[in-house]
């Protein structure tokens, strides 16, 4: 489970709520998730905007134009 910076996590307990964002890269030891100061595992809500899918797309177009001969 990599942690990357500015990445926010949610505390999967409805009562807390708590959210965090992440402001230093990490990688979480034995692959569990975060946990909040309640206890609670904690989550990654939202997927990072970004342009890598978009990327990979293009790379992919590029790939298969590539391989036609
Ligand atoms: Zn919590």
């Amino acid at each position: 489970m990599e942690i990357q910076k500015g990445e926010r996590w949610r505390c999967q307990n409805p009562v807390c709520g708590s959210e965090i964002l992440v402001t230093t890269s990490s990688r979480a030891r034995g692959g569990s998730n975060p946990r909040c100061s309640c206890g609670e595992i904690m989550k990654k809500p939202y997927t990072q905007p970004g342009l890598r899918p978009f990327e990979s797309e293009v790379e992919a177009r590029v790939k298969l134009e590539a391989s036609r001969d």
